[in-house]
């Protein structure tokens, strides 16, 4: 039995049950929405809320969320634990281009969203919160200038370095979308401590990455030789 009300197939159901007025009007504002969670966590599910013109940006959050997370240390991920517990049951998660002022996103006080901004029978009693992020202000922020770039010449190589840039933008959302989370579940914490947080989280996340995906590198070159003299 899953004790908790909201699920990916309840919003989903939700979304296509609401009334044809209601859905035409998405489609006239061309807002999407893309359901997805953090894999291993009951809690939350989070809405992607977005532009269909940004639906590939959606699917990257999406990726962050369902995959990334999961192949983060667990030593990264601990530190989460307890925000994770006391996270809404549903987070609203608004996926901008850019914030006008240069945030790369905020939690917010109050449901905006409008599928989400009225309470529903479906929901029950559970807690929907908001908050938003800016891809494009991610993508060209440079969260730790020092290691970022020690690792970015490990992957000088073509292919690989697209993969280690994809794999950094992903790590980025997800530090800014927990930090966001962080915010939102305790309001009071002092920002030093909530950026410390998502920095250090971002920091082991893609060194753990980097580590491994170097290590496949030199795999792959010392098997090439003998792969010749077959
Ligand atoms: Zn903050």
């Amino acid at each position: 039995m899953d004790e908790h009300t909201v699920t990916p197939a309840s919003v989903k159901a939700y979304l296509a049950g609401r009334p044809f007025a209601l859905r035409a009007l998405d489609v006239l504002r061309r807002r999407c929405y893309l359901i997805s969670r953090l894999v291993g966590r009951p809690a939350p599910v989070v809405v992607i809320a977005h532009r269909w013109s940004d639906r590939s940006a959606a699917h990257r959050v999406a990726h962050s969320l369902e995959h990334d997370w999961m192949e983060a240390p667990e030593s990264s991920r601990a530190p989460y634990d307890q925000i994770l517990l006391r996270a809404p049951d549903l987070v609203v998660l608004q996926l901008r281009r850019k914030n006008v002022c240069g945030c790369l996103g905020h939690r917010h006080i109050l449901v905006r969203e409008s599928p989400f901004a009225a309470p529903h029978e479906i929901f029950g009693p559970a807690a929907i919160g908001e908050v938003d992020i800016a891809f494009e202000q991610i993508d060209a922020w440079h969260p730790l200038p020092l290691s970022d770039t020690a690792i970015d010449v490990k992957f000088l190589s073509g292919s690989r370095q697209r993969e280690f840039h994809e794999r950094q933008f992903r790590l980025k959302v997800l530090s800014v979308f927990m930090h966001e989370l962080n915010h939102l579940v305790f309001p009071p914490e002092p920002e030093a401590s909530v950026l410390g947080r998502s920095l250090e989280f971002y920091r082991e996340a893609l060194e753990s990455y980097a580590a491994r995906a170097l290590s496949t590198v030199s795999l792959t070159l010392d098997r090439s030789p003998s792969r010749l003299r077959l």
